[in-house]
């Protein structure tokens, strides 16, 4: 299956079980201009924990504008944080943002901020108690790489307008189209 798609709560099977998302470790956070997009690398990486499962943080970077939809909705920035498991098994984390007035955390890792983002701006960036749309996808990227475990927070936070902006005009439109979806088993809550 591949990514992204629509995503869509009204016809989403439920979570058998709500899992549970929290990161561990302190880790240092460095920007690096990739040319389509900023990639925040971790160094050496938080641990996620997802369904009992660990993860270590490989990537974090950015689309403008989303590129999974919610409902028909497509919100101005989707961030994605990539982790690898012991045994190469990848998931990613996606975030929705839409634009706002004033300097919100994920500006951090979108900009070239002098400033490295840490830790601490990652938990902000991170809606880990939203309600979650979970899909086997791939990467949106070269080589789209298949059998990866998706987690959408469908809770939308906040991009600053002059941030969005900037990575726009550097970046975007970054985001790959969506993708079909038919037979892809989607599950939320
Ligand atoms: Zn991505």
């Amino acid at each position: 299956m591949q990514s992204p798609i629509a995503l869509n709560s009204r016809t989403s099977g439920r979570h058998t079980a709500r899992g549970s998302i929290s990161y561990h470790h302190m880790s240092t956070i460095r920007l690096v201009d990739r040319g389509t997009t900023v990639s925040a690398l971790a160094e050496p990486g938080g641990v996620l924990d997802l369904d009992g499962l660990q993860y270590t943080l490989i990537e974090i970077h950015s689309h403008a504008p989303s590129e999974h939809t919610i409902d028909g909705h497509r919100a101005d920035l989707e961030t994605h944080l990539v982790h690898e498991s012991a045994e190469g098994k990848l998931a990613v984390l996606g975030v929705m943002f839409d634009v706002d007035e004033g300097e919100h955390p994920i500006d951090q890792f979108i900009g070239r901020a002098t400033d490295s983002p840490t830790m601490a701006h990652l938990e902000r960036i991170v809606p880990t108690t939203s309600p979650a749309f979970r899909y086997l996808g791939s990467l949106t990227t070269p080589p789209y790489t298949s059998g990866i475990e998706w987690t959408v927070f469908s809770q939308r936070l906040t991009v600053g307008r002059e941030a969005l902006h900037a990575f726009a005009e550097s970046y975007g439109p970054n985001a790959r189209d969506l993708q079909d979806d038919a037979d892809t088993v989607v599950t939320f809550g």
